[in-house]
């Protein structure tokens, strides 16, 4: 399949500092890093291998268990605490739970991985993890 690269954002300098903040946000939104222009995911987590935007080798980065462990961390944090505070104070019954904590976690789970996942190659870019 050719790339076609948008020559005008291809032909951008490239800044010598980096936006750790703006290209984790960019990655958060599924957008290159870089140019904040292209997506970075071809379906839910393949990643494309440059940007149609600005032709970013963005199959160059690895972030292997990362996005996992982090999606994990966040959802564990919030659903855990929440299953606790329902418990503790009213104490519905255990189907209830179940029907409830389920799918919120599978939900949660899974609309945070594909932005974890762009978060975590924007800040391999912005601190030249990979490049
Ligand atoms: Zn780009």
């Amino acid at each position: 399949m050719p790339i076609e690269i948008n020559s005008e954002a291809a032909m951008a300098p490239e800044p010598a500092r980096r936006s750790f903040w703006q290209a984790m946000g960019r990655g958060l939104v599924r957008r290159c890093p870089s140019c904040g222009q292209g997506h970075i995911f071809a379906g839910y987590l393949k990643v494309h291998p440059h940007c149609s935007s600005c032709g970013l080798a963005l199959g160059a980065f690895r972030s292997d268990d990362a996005p996992p462990y982090f999606t994990i961390f966040i959802v564990g944090h919030v659903v855990l605490p929440l299953v606790l505070m329902v418990e503790r104070f009213s104490a519905p019954p255990i189907w209830m739970q179940i029907a409830f904590w389920v799918p919120l976690t599978l939900g949660m789970t899974l609309a945070l991985l594909p932005r974890v996942k762009g978060a975590v190659i924007g800040v391999q870019w912005a601190t030249r993890a990979a490049n």
